[in-house]
């Protein structure tokens, strides 16, 4: 593969080239292109056959001028000190394009969850909060669901957290399921603050959405509703999703030219995302190679799965009919890919606002938990739809007063915020 792969690397050259295009001061550069804290530990956990095993844990604080830390923990085999930098990075500017009062932090576990029994998982989600707890807090830092883990194991840490500090503390984490401490809607928010701003780009770009063909990349939480979201809510349809399955430990394509149905899907899928193949096939479905769904011919192109999915080499297969992107996972574009979408005019919204209804439904949660008063379904969805459509109009403006790309307005937007407090707090 050519060009940049390594996450941090990415978000470092994001950062650097918006950086320039503002004049920022070199010393504030200095303070925005590293995380502020780092924590590496080791986490021994009891396995269910007696023995102890040694899982290595991370947890990054990038900024937290705004307000407490902020961002997901993410269990996954191959996750790497960069991975959470980058991670983390993203998150200062995803709360600040959305102007949360937070900032950007990200957690992590060298962990296959696939591979752990229930037991296991909670012992893990335990282990984790009692070599951290001492630095997170409802006004420090509040992690929350990523990729491999789930509200359950939201729940087990927020009680961990409540038993070593002595005291309740749901507002420690987010993501929690609902009856113990967690909002309505978190579930559904990413994906469907990912159809939000799609919703926009599409008037924006004058197309009509039940007109419209979208192919998705991914099948986990935000990829589900995603696709729910862009049938549902906007009539559109939806050609393929992907995933990754275990046992043959490859991705495939899940397609079907006449529209997938998403809850179908979701009725025959795991919890880690892994679609039971044959039960689509009886249906219908084809299953198709694993990059197939980039190349669909399709006016939307939804990457929901995991970093650098979009890259030098693959950018090449974008059908000619793609007229939109939206980027529902965190960094699935490389800079090399980027360039070459801007020079094709793909309209693109960038992954820090596209997939900021995550977050945004955790702030509503941590809101609730502070009150102790909860809100509706409907009341939640109704905030998180203005909050992403002024987050939208926002950048769109900016890039059409500024002439820049997308993803350069949505940084200009947040960076701006992120310096400003720094300055009021007598940082910089
Ligand atoms: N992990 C999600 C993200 O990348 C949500 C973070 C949160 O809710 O704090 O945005």
């Amino acid at each position: 593969m050519t060009g940049t792969t390594n996450a941090f690397e990415m978000a470092q050259r994001q950062f650097d080239h918006v950086a320039e295009l503002l004049q920022l001061d070199p010393q504030v550069r200095e303070i925005l292109r590293w995380p502020m804290r780092e924590y590496h530990f080791r986490i021994p956990v009891r396995m269910d056959d007696g023995t102890i095993r040694v899982f290595q844990g991370f947890r990054v604080q990038h900024n937290d001028a705004r307000g407490p830390c902020k961002g997901g923990i993410r269990f996954h085999p191959a996750e790497t000190i960069d991975t959470v930098r980058a991670l983390a990075t993203w998150m200062t500017w995803k709360c600040a394009v959305v102007d949360l009062p937070l900032g950007g932090g990200k957690g992590g576990v060298i962990v296959d969850p696939a591979t752990l029994s229930e037991g296991e998982k909670e012992r893990l989600a335990r282990g984790y909060i009692q070599q951290i707890w001492r630095n997170i807090g409802p006004r420090q830092d509040v992690p929350a669901p990523d990729v491999g883990t789930n509200p359950q194991m939201m729940g087990w840490m927020m009680d961990e957290y409540s038993k070593l500090v002595g005291q309740y503390t749901p507002g420690v984490i987010t993501g929690k399921p609902v009856g113990g401490g967690g909002s309505l809607g978190r579930t559904e928010a990413t994906g469907f603050g990912v159809i939000y701003t799609v919703r926009e780009a599409l008037k924006h770009l004058n197309l009509e959405p039940s007109q419209c063909v979208a192919a998705i990349q991914g099948f986990g939480n935000v990829a589900q509703y995603a696709a729910v979201g862009f049938t549902e809510i906007l009539g559109g349809k939806v050609v393929c999703v992907s995933y990754w399955d275990r046992e043959d430990r490859t991705a495939y394509t899940v397609s079907k030219a006449d529209g997938i149905d998403p809850r179908f899907l979701m009725s025959i899928t795991d919890q880690y995302g892994t679609i039971d193949k044959n039960k689509a096939r009886a249906a219908g479905y084809s299953i198709e190679d694993g990059n197939a769904w980039l190349s669909k011919e399709a006016d939307v192109l939804i990457p929901a799965a995991l970093e650098g999915q979009i890259n030098a080499d693959t950018v090449q297969h974008i059908h000619e009919r793609v007229k939109l992107i939206a980027e529902g996972a965190n960094g699935p574009t490389t800079p090399e890919a980027d360039e070459a979408i801007r020079q094709r005019g793909i309209f693109l919204i960038p992954d820090f606002l596209c997939n900021a209804g995550g977050v945004t439904v955790s702030y509503f949660e941590s809101v609730q938990n502070d009150m102790n008063f909860y809100w509706t379904k409907e009341e939640v969805l109704q905030r998180l739809d203005t909050k992403m459509t002024q987050a939208f109009h926002a950048v769109l403006d900016l890039s059409l007063k500024e002439g820049v790309f997308m993803r350069d307005a949505a940084y200009m937007v947040a960076i701006n915020r992120v310096v400003k407090a720094m300055e009021l707090r007598g940082w910089i």
